[in-house]
């Protein structure tokens, strides 16, 4: 590796820019992100499941791919078909954020726009795996999403503590497929059992949160301990990313807001660590939408 960063390819890029930066908060007395939208391809942590996914599919020699996405998987893998020259079919909801598709269409993607989440399209993309003869990816059922999160982002979490004599008692995340929860969760008991607290956290009752989803037990979250689940509103993720750029001059994304919210629940000097999966660039008409309300 490069010490001044010079790269011959996008796949170097991605994997020796790890681990991604781990930034104190000022919102309390030990907390600390890990922040996701270093990585290059979708600026989200889905750039790791995307990783070893695809690896999968290049493995078994497919020519096309295809996959559900909330959106940031879908723009990590538009950018590895591009690199590999494969084609990518993908199902994204229709109300998912402009940029996601309009990423992906840049990327060289087909996007089909349907259904409300993601649970809706599930259907849909394995019919169309099957008509097509696509490799379907399958995150929210692949155990490789599980362990791209436990041998990169849960390790490198845990290399960067022990680099500044921390112990992390509490982990907050969100939950969409389950995979960065449920990798970080199993590194992470496996490795010092009940004494890291790991807290997921989802969209309340009939409110949404761009790219995570109420788990109902068919997601990768099932086969990982979660000690505790927190049901944060839109409106709290949108409070909780406006603290977080009105205190550390950081946007983050509406799911980063929302751990900011669930961390708010908890008033004591626990070090926690907060799972920013992406940053704020790709919610303006969201966070638009707030301002003007
Ligand atoms: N936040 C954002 C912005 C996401 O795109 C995703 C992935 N859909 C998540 C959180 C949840 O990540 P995971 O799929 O690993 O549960």
């Amino acid at each position: 590796m490069s010490s001044e960063k010079v790269y011959y390819n996008p796949i170097q890029l991605l994997e020796e820019n790890w681990p991604t930066p781990l930034l104190k908060l000022s919102i309390g007395q030990d907390v600390w992100a890990k922040l996701e939208f270093f990585n290059p391809f979708s600026r989200s942590i889905k750039d790791r499941t995307a990783l070893f996914l695809f690896r999968e599919a290049l493995k078994a020699d497919a020519t096309q791919i295809t996959e559900a996405t909330s959106g940031n998987v879908g723009v990590a893998l538009s950018s590895l078909s591009a690199i590999y020259g494969k084609k990518f079919v993908a199902f994204i909801p229709t109300q998912a954020p402009r940029a996601f598709k309009i990423a992906m269409k840049v990327l060289g993607t087909e996007v089909i726009e349907a259904g409300k989440s993601t649970n809706d399209l599930i259907p849909l993309v394995k019919s169309f795996a099957k008509t097509s003869g696509s490799y379907h990816l399958n995150q929210f059922n692949n155990p490789l999403n599980i362990k791209a999160h436990m041998e990169t982002t849960a390790k490198e979490l845990d290399e960067q503590l022990k680099s500044v004599n921390k112990f992390p008692e509490r982990i907050i995340a969100t939950m969409g497929t389950g995979g960065h929860i449920a990798g970080i969760s199993k590194y992470f008991k496996e490795k010092y059992g009940d004494e890291v607290e790991i807290i997921g956290v989802q969209p309340a009752e009939n409110d949404r949160i761009p790219g995570i989803k109420r788990q109902n037990g068919d997601t990768l979250v099932s086969s990982a301990k979660v000690d505790r689940v927190i049901d944060v509103t839109s409106k709290e993720a949108i409070e909780g990313v406006i603290k977080v750029a009105r205190s550390s001059g950081i946007l983050i994304g509406l799911s980063s807001g929302a751990t900011v919210a669930a961390y708010n629940r908890f008033n004591d000097e626990k070090t926690t660590i907060l799972i920013f999966p992406d940053d704020g660039f790709k919610y303006l008409d969201e966070l638009e939408r707030f301002l003007q309300s």
